[in-house]
């Protein structure tokens, strides 16, 4: 069987032997951009590169780039744990072009990796277009001898790729894999018609041609440009003939060890149990990845969604059986599991064990009353006749014991329950107003909290590591 790590290292060295440049991942903070709060995709460290406005000493660059995919454009949060193929954090293997080769090249090299160095069966892959783009349809046929019936036409939503609401972005060809018909969603199933993973989507080709202003409009690039993303967890899974990426063998030691830290089996207890497993492996690969690039707790921004992370894979440990403080050993097994591709995660695994510990105490002081104040309200509204958690509600249970909205959805989710998100915000926003007219300057930053806006402003980009400030590097 062929590993994740063989296949990142298979695929750099097949783009390096095309005269690519090898490029380390950039980190997930991205660096000097405030349109973004995640790394995304493998083409924001080029996005200056491709707009013209930074030359590099090279044309063609490969990657194998960390994405975290928890807000703004791109958001997976919700399907973690619900489908086969979305994490959280994942990573990105990519080739690009800036201003050499376009079209043609890209799709020869893409289709001359997976079926010659991976030995993809080419009788499962199938192929999108963008709906106009006549010239990607032709050069399938060309140069994969990929037959038309299999080539489909689809519009902005799959085939027209842009990195945020601005920047790079143009039409795209996407490559899927037809995992059976044991996958079926139903009468419906098929490429551009249902969103399962019957056809999985593994690697999307951008041809980078324009840039895209607030206001929508699309001006061309200086040079076409190649920009592609393939998953190496979903590419991983396909090559090892499993179905989910949480088969793959990056994601079944994590599970394994999750599995019997809590004394409970993968795949032969129900859904619940393995929906607490997958969400458990998903967010401890994010958290000790964001940790690592230099992002703590807090109740904002970048620090707000590790929280979120934190605490919502917190309580699925409890949902199975787990007690105590256990997320921190999660993570740190995600340290064995990739800290040889990826350094900066055993150059800070000390100070990440300890920054996850102390979000999970403090968690643990006020989820129980929070949960039980939860069930209560419930208890009631199903007395009641309602299915709507209140605004209020959430808000209460945000502010007193520290749940992210995710948990409140979760829980009441699955009793069948809506939450009244806008209640909520409505509420979240009245609380800031009250504070800002309380405010009246002075008080103390923490350390964190500064070092936090420091990164924001990508002052501290060059962050290598913690352990220096050992001891002053508690969160607040
Ligand atoms: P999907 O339609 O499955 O949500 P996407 O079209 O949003 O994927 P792209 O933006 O085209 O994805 O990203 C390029 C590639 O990155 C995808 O083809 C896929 O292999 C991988 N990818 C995208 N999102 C995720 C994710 N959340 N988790 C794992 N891999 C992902
Ligand atoms: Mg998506
Ligand atoms: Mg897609
Ligand atoms: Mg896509």
């Amino acid at each position: 069987m062929i590993t994740a790590n063989e296949i990142r290292t298979r695929f750099l060295n097949y783009f390096k032997s095309k005269g690519h440049e090898v490029v380390s991942s950039s980190a997930l903070i991205p660096n000097d951009d405030p349109t973004l709060l995640f790394t995304n995709a493998g083409m924001v460290q080029f996005k200056k590169t491709f707009l013209g406005q930074e030359k590099r000493g090279y044309v063609r660059a490969t990657t194998s780039q960390k994405c975290l995919r928890v807000g703004g454009k791109h958001n997976d949060l919700e399907n973690v744990g619900r489908t086969a193929r979305h994490h959280t954090f994942f990573e990105m293997l990519g080739n690009f072009s800036f201003g050499d080769y376009f079209k043609k090249d890209a799709i020869r090299f893409a289709w001359e990796f997976i079926t010659e160095d991976l030995k993809l069966p080419k009788d499962n892959l199938y192929i999108t277009v963008y709906k106009d783009d006549d010239e990607a349809h032709a050069l399938w046929q060309s140069e994969a001898g990929v037959p038309a019936e299999r080539i489909f036409r689809l519009g902005e939503k799959d085939n027209f790729w842009s990195m945020g609401d601005t920047g790079p972005c143009g039409p795209c060809t996407e490559i899927h894999v037809d995992q059976g018909e044991h996958m079926t969603c139903g009468p419906d199933c098929g490429i551009g018609t249902c969103d399962c993973d019957r056809f999985l989507e593994i690697w999307n080709l951008v041809f980078m041609q324009f840039e895209q202003a607030a206001d929508g409009t699309r001006t061309p690039l200086p040079n076409p440009s190649i920009d592609t993303g393939m998953g190496l967890e979903r590419i991983a899974a396909v090559c090892q003939g499993v179905n989910s990426n949480y088969d793959s063998d990056l994601f079944q030691a994590i599970i394994g060890f999750t599995a019997d830290m809590a004394g409970v089996r993968y795949r032969q207890q129900g859904d619940e149990v393995d929906t607490a497993l997958r969400v458990i492996a998903d967010h401890s690969r994010a958290i000790a990845f964001m940790i690592a690039d230099g992002i703590l707790p807090s109740n904002e921004g970048r620090g707000y969604v590790l929280r979120r992370l934190i605490r919502r894979a917190y309580r699925f440990g409890r949902l199975i059986g787990l007690t105590g403080t256990y997320l921190h050993k999660t993570a740190l097994k995600i340290v064995d599991i990739m800290g040889d591709h990826y350094p900066e995660l055993r150059d800070n695994a000390g100070f990440m064990a300890r920054v996850v510990t102390e979000e999970e105490e403090r968690f643990n002081k006020t989820l129980d009353k929070g949960l039980t104040l939860l069930e209560d309200e419930l208890t009631a509204l199903t007395a009641a006749g309602s299915t709507q958690v209140s605004g209020e509600t959430a808000f209460r249970l945000y502010d007193t014991y520290g749940f992210p909205l995710d948990i409140v959805n979760d829980v009441a989710e699955k009793r069948g329950f809506v939450v009244d998100e806008a209640g909520f915000k409505a509420h979240m926003q009245e609380q800031k107003q009250r504070a800002k007219a309380a405010w009246k300057g002075g008080g103390k930053e923490t350390l964190a909290a500064r070092f936090q806006s420091l990164l924001e402003e990508g002052l501290c980009s060059e962050f290598t590591g913690y352990e220096h400030m050992q001891g002053e590097g508690r969160i607040a």
